[in-house]
């Protein structure tokens, strides 16, 4: 485990928020005397909405959250980086979204909100399975929009953060990048989903990473021109086998899954696995990452046209993900950090908030069973800074607890809790870490969230994740 270096940094950070909220057209930001290190800000983006929660990062997590705060009555914003939302369910193609409905059962308000407004696009958009939602992502996209509308959540897309306002221990903005230039958009709670921690390290909380034991980056892929009949008949294993002297980048073998109720078909696999270990946050590593992976779709594709016998000689790639499916990077360190035994205990908290179900799950590293165990209050708020909480894949969990239980449908669970406790300090006028978290228990039980299956075994999943 690494801590980043952020000492130096926080001193920028918190200079360079106030430099640009409160500067003219143009402002100097310098990092230090040095001539070489002095960056210049021309031109600066207004941005018309002032929230009082802002949500950064839209996949499952963020979109929990937004939901969560926007429901309960919260001026709320969501960014995003990517031109639409989804995070990695949006780019890894039709994967199941899994823990959305466990045992066929309603989860909360936030989870039943996203299904219905994909049920409104019909049988094309959505496959509910026992736990978990098989989608377009296409309709997904907008279904999401659709549930931010109704709640009347504001949004903003191909906005990033890129820095955070730190004032006397508190976050109170998240310095952006947008088309017009940088901008500061101040907000009383944030919520970060960003995945990466990005809000909390630029912020300076201490965030953790497991350098040389990362969970492996996937780009995931579409194809078509295949049948289930000759999918159900291909020996994938074996034509990887012979496939890799010519296509060294290739996985040892993979599957092929449906796509919603389509004719074409998703694959997750082990991706950059035995390529070599990336840090997605670090510029090169995750440029090599990103680039690899490109050459590593086009080979498997051509290793089952040329080794797949009649059956898959035809396969056709449609696309690939925007980007790399990231499953881990860094998490924020919080009050209480979630651990292996919690999650094969299935522990239970006083704090609890949410719960996490499904499986232990290192992306095709290691695959264990676990038990549904709660997340406590105190793991999706950091140990020291202020006005800040995480969600979704950035909660504080060690590296092997930050995957058990990493789905999709525990991800909005986190973000609901967190958007909702966001609403409910900003309403109360006090800290996140101030709330009563009787209260916030409350308020998640009103929205339908049941808090007490921690400690059940889940002896009948049918789907991994
Ligand atoms: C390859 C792969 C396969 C998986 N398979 C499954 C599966 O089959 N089923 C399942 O349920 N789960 C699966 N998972 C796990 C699950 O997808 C993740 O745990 C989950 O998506 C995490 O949700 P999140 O919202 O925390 O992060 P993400 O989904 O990573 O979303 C983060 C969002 O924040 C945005 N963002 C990031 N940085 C910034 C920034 N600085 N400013 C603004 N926006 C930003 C990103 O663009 C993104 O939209 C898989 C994950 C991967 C990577």
């Amino acid at each position: 485990m690494t801590k980043e270096n952020t000492i130096g940094r926080r001193r920028f950070l918190t200079a360079a928020g106030a430099a640009v909220a409160g500067a003219g057209a143009v402002s100097t930001l310098t990092r230090s005397a040095s001539a070489q290190n002095v960056l210049t800000i021309r031109k600066q983006a207004d941005i018309p909405y002032k929230p009082d929660v802002l949500v950064v990062g839209g996949g499952p997590a963020g979109i929990g959250a937004a939901l969560g705060a926007a429901g309960k009555g919260a001026n709320t914003l969501l960014i995003e980086h990517h031109a639409f939302f989804g995070g990695v369910a949006a780019w890894c193609l039709g994967m199941p979204i899994n823990q959305m409905r466990p045992g066929s059962k309603s989860r909360s308000k936030v989870h039943e909100l996203v299904l219905e407004k994909l049920r409104a696009y019909g049988d094309q958009a959505v496959r509910v399975g026992q736990h978990q939602l098989w989608c377009n992502v296409d309709y997904l996209k907008v279904a999401v929009l659709d549930a931010l509308d109704q709640v009347g959540c504001k949004y903003l897309v191909h906005t990033r953060a890129i820095d955070a306002v730190v004032e006397g221990g508190r976050i109170t903005g998240v310095v952006v990048a947008t088309k017009r230039g940088p901008a500061v958009i101040r907000a009383k709670a944030v919520v970060d989903c960003t995945g990466d921690a990005d809000v909390a390290y630029y912020a300076g909380a201490e965030t953790m990473k497991e350098l040389g034991s990362l969970s492996p980056i996937t780009l995931c892929l579409n194809l078509t021109n295949v049948t289930r009949e000759q999918v159900r008949k291909a020996n994938i294993r074996d034509i990887a086998r012979k496939a890799k002297k010519k296509y060294p980048l290739i996985p040892n073998g993979w599957g092929l899954g449906k796509v919603s109720n389509g004719h074409s078909f998703y694959i997750n696999h082990a991706g950059t696995r035995d390529i070599g270990q990336f840090d997605a946050t670090d510029p090169v590593q995750r440029t090599q990452a990103e680039c690899q992976s490109r050459r590593q779709v086009l080979q498997m594709v051509q290793a089952m046209r040329e080794f797949g016998g009649e059956e898959l000689k035809d396969i056709e790639l449609i696309g690939t993900g925007t980007q790399v499916g990231v499953r881990e990077t860094r998490r924020v360190k919080g009050l209480y950090v979630l651990t292996e035994k919690d999650a094969l205990s299935g522990q239970k908290f006083d704090d609890v908030i949410a719960w996490r179900s499904g499986f232990l799950d290192i992306g095709f590293v290691r695959f264990s069973k676990m038990k549904i165990h709660d997340v406590p209050y105190s793991a999706i708020l950091p140990e020291k800074l202020d006005g800040l909480l995480m969600a979704g894949r950035c909660i504080s969990a060690t590296h092997v607890a930050a995957s058990a239980g990493k789905s999709m449908g525990n991800c909005v669970a986190t973000g609901h809790a967190a958007g909702l406790a966001a609403a409910m300090s900003v309403k109360k006028k006090c800290l996140p870490r101030e709330l009563k978290v009787g209260q916030l228990q409350d308020a998640l039980r009103a929205d339908g969230v049941d808090l007490t299956r921690g400690g059940e075994s889940q002896d009948r999943l049918d789907n991994k994740g």
